[in-house]
């Protein structure tokens, strides 16, 4: 039974909680331990191999230094052992964070443009999965998606993989990268053949854009689950659809607040959809280039929304239900979840020191301190 002790209630209640991340991409979930390791492994990519310089070549500065971290951590991906490292380095943190099940987005196209076999990739990520299972209790399944702005032949090319290949653990297909400019329903004959095929249709939507692109994400890809989703708070019957479909959205609050979306965790519509009846799962997109974690998520929504526990045991449940887990593994980590004591009824503010690093100055409460690892 875990032990709550004062001033972190809210926290260790978290922590016990069975979760499961639905949206997290491979690369951007590499940490420091996990970067030093290929850096050290990969010299002549120039990616610092100290761990002090690496922290702060990790800390968040803006979205443009965001994206030179999470390319250079693309860079020093060669074969099987990053991948596996990758992975397991991921499987590490996700179980610190309490959770026990993750779908994780891989995005095959832009491996094999960097000219990674495609069978290093998949032994990279077979074996990575074992050892997770393994080594920390966390199973692992795969998402394949696009990367939009690549256009329809990283489209092709990366329902073609997923097909021909299908290892073991891919549940589903997405569609990430820029929203703008880059239209949903351009994609829908390979989500079509995705979906005939039998994997799950998650795409990415109403991040970057308004609502209209996640009608498209709806109606054009057959979305079961929305990437983001965020936008669909802008629109009453988009909202009303998504809760009598009961078609779940994979809220990233921080990475949201990261790359200007919105002001602040307090601003975020969040407590729109939650109030509008939508399924709203917590996740963390590119947790360590954020200054995420899964716990810190929860924490910082329960924060900026007054949740209570039950509320909060409900997001986590939330997780579980919206999952391409089995019926049978969906009712056991319910039961789970069910079964962790509450710290009480009581509105319980989580501590600052427990916030996450969220880079909101709205009203100074929150510093950008930089890339927080949970230990
Ligand atoms: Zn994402």
């Amino acid at each position: 039974m875990p032990s709550y002790t004062p001033g972190a209630p809210l926290r260790a209640y978290v922590q016990a909680l069975p979760k499961a991340e639905l949206h997290v991409h491979l690369v951007g979930s590499a940490g420091i331990d996990t970067v030093l390791d290929l850096a050290r492994r990969h010299p002549e990519a120039g990616v610092p191999a100290d761990r002090a310089e690496l922290a702060e070549f990790f800390r968040f500065r803006d979205f443009d230094h965001f994206l030179r971290v999470y390319w250079a951590v693309q860079s020093m991906l060669k074969g099987r052992d990053d991948i596996r490292t990758l992975v397991v380095g991921l499987a590490a943190d996700l179980a610190r964070q309490g959770a026990r099940y993750a779908e994780v987005t891989v995005t095959p196209y832009n491996h094999l443009l960097d000219g990674m076999p495609g069978d290093e990739l998949l032994e990279g990520l077979t074996e990575g999965r074992a050892l997770a299972a393994a080594e920390h209790g966390v199973d692992l399944a795969w998402c394949f998606d696009i990367p939009g702005e690549k256009g329809l032949v990283a489209g092709r090319e990366t329902l073609l993989f997923a097909l021909r290949e299908r290892p073991d653990g891919l549940v589903s297909f997405g569609l990430g990268g820029p929203e703008v400019g880059v239209g949903r329903a351009q994609f829908a004959p390979f989500f079509t053949a995705a979906r005939e095929a039998g994997l799950h249709s998650v795409p990415h939507a109403g991040e970057t854009s308004g609502p209209a692109t996640v009608w498209s994400a709806v109606h054009d890809l057959g979305a079961e689950r929305i990437g983001h989703g965020t936008s669909a708070a802008a629109d009453p019957a988009l909202l009303a659809h998504l809760a009598g479909h009961r078609i779940p959205v994979e809220v990233c609050p921080t990475s949201n607040v990261r790359t200007g979306q919105v002001p602040s965790i307090e601003a975020h519509p969040v407590r729109r959809l939650l109030d509008h009846g939508v399924v709203v799962t917590l996740n963390t997109d590119d947790p360590p280039m954020f200054g995420a974690t899964l716990t810190g998520e929860y924490l910082a929504v329960a924060g900026a929304l007054g949740l209570r526990p039950a509320e909060i045991a409900r997001l986590a449940a939330n997780s579980v239900t919206s999952s391409f887990l089995s019926a049978e593994a969906k009712a056991a980590l319910l039961a789970e979840i069910a079964a962790v004591p509450g710290p009480g009824d009581e509105i319980l503010l989580p501590d600052r020191e427990n916030l996450p690093s969220v880079g909101s100055t709205r009203e100074g409460r929150w510093s950008d301190v930089g890339y927080q690892q949970d230990s």
